[in-house]
């Protein structure tokens, strides 16, 4: 769909998702309560003010239209310390199933649609309907499944009718389960139907990439999505940018004034329509994900922006303006994750039941500690990054890789670079041994 088709369709939906929020749902309505008029294009969207999951999490029931029953529940991770939980009514759930399968059977399609394979796995609660119109199977990863080889290689027997591709999509920790039980009970790719992998929700890292691409021989794409907002992003063929789904609004914002941004670095904020979202409305939601802003000339769409990973998990210069990430999380974790010395938090409370996985050990977040302090007008930023050894012990190898590490991130940051050149901001990074660090830091989306 093109750029002015999604802004109309946007526009369209924008007035019934603001009465139906002001009238239903009593958090809006205080929210909004010195708002002279709601908007009724997204240009004007502005004029509300923002919402934040840590507002919301306060009094979750007062988010929520009360006339509606909670057909599905769902919750987020809880990564950034707040889960919230998302109701859905049976009206929401089924007004999607509904559209996206007129959607997409009113679309050109082939005969032979792919076998969708999902292990999305059950950690965000219930499922939201997959807008796929081809046949769909979930597995969870978590339980042991008895055919996986055969549905991986011969999905028609499995689905009873001819079927030569399986497109796999799932959370990035699931796929990695998937992946790596495959490998360790002697799975043979070259075997598989498996045509395209699709990663929701979590960052993929230039090693992940490389890993999924060689492992499965097909290549993977990563969206952008949150358990809270019923959407997410595509990465664009024509700008290779993020662009959000059609039945979203996306708007990028300053991170301390909240002002909209449409050029540099900024915070997503999203805003989901009516009648996609009835119960639980989502308005100008900060997401609390740092993006840069692309091109704004895309034929897709004018949104366009490249995640540079969580707020909480990057460091933003305070003083400048516009705001400048001196470290994007996204950009850290990249870097990180191409070293092997790098430790890893072990996710054995997560995947307790993985008994058939002997080395669970590769299935963490990396772990480091990322502080920042102002100290005599100067910011001093410190980066510890723990080994999968004892530093002092293999002294070479840790300055080797503590010096490789610092230049690339110098390579990546420019603006840090400049900011230590000037003499605004100080920037250590110390190798600690894995037990020193005890809180892992998780850089997801949720
Ligand atoms: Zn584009």
């Amino acid at each position: 769909m093109p750029s002015d088709q999604r802004k109309a369709f946007r526009n369209a939906l924008l007035p019934a998702t603001c009465n139906h929020a002001f009238k239903r749902v009593r958090g809006y309505a205080d929210l909004w309560a010195n708002v002279a008029h709601l908007p009724r294009t997204i240009e004007e969207l502005s004029a509300l003010p923002l919402v934040e999951k840590r507002q919301m999490s306060v009094d979750q029931a007062a988010f929520r239209d009360p006339s509606f029953d909670a057909a599905a529940v769902q919750h987020t991770g809880g990564t950034t310390r707040t889960p919230l939980v998302i109701h859905r009514s049976a009206a929401e759930l089924l007004f999607i199933e509904r559209f996206f399968t007129k959607v997409i059977r009113d679309s050109a399609l082939p005969a032979e649609l792919p076998l969708c394979l999902s292990v999305l796995g059950d950690f965000h609660g219930d499922p939201t309907p997959m807008p796929y119109p081809g046949p769909t199977f979930r597995l969870n990863v978590n339980d042991s499944y008895w055919d996986l080889h055969a549905l991986l290689t011969q999905p028609g027997d499995f689905i009873g009718r001819p079927c030569e591709n399986i497109m796999l999509v799932g959370l990035e920790s699931q796929l990695r389960i998937l992946t790596t039980r495959l490998i360790e009970t002697g799975f043979d790719f070259a075997d598989s139907r498996v045509t395209s992998v699709h990663s929701t929700g979590d960052l993929i890292t230039s090693r992940l990439r490389e890993f999924y691409e060689g492992v499965w021989k097909a290549p993977l794409t990563s969206r952008y999505s949150m358990s809270e907002v019923f959407g997410g992003a595509e990465n664009c063929a024509q700008c290779g940018y993020y662009h959000c789904d059609t039945h979203i609004v996306g708007e990028v914002v300053d991170p301390r004034s909240g002002a909209p941004i449409d050029a540099g670095c900024g915070v997503l904020t999203l805003t989901c329509l009516y009648p996609f979202v009835q119960m639980q409305p989502f308005i100008r939601y900060r997401t609390g994900d740092l993006v840069e802003l692309g091109p704004r000339d895309c034929p897709v769409d004018s949104l366009a922006f490249r995640l540079m990973g969580r707020e909480i998990h990057s460091i933003v210069d305070a003083s400048a303006d516009p705001a400048q990430p001196l470290i994007a999380a996204a950009e850290l974790y990249d870097i990180l994750d191409a070293y092997p010395e790098v430790a890893l938090g072990e996710f054995e409370e997560m995947f307790r039941s993985l008994d058939s996985l002997p080395d669970r050990h590769d299935l963490g977040h990396l772990k480091y500690r990322l502080t920042s302090r102002q100290e005599n007008g100067r910011q001093h930023i410190d980066l510890q990054i723990a080994l999968r050894f004892t530093p002092y012990l293999y002294e070479s190898r840790t300055r080797a890789v503590i010096d490789d590490i610092r230049a690339e991130i110098m390579r990546r940051h420019p603006y840090l670079a400049e900011s230590i050149r000037n003499h605004r901001v100080d920037f250590d990074i110390t190798a600690v041994s894995s037990r020193e660090i005890s809180q892992v830091q998780v850089d997801e989306t949720e």
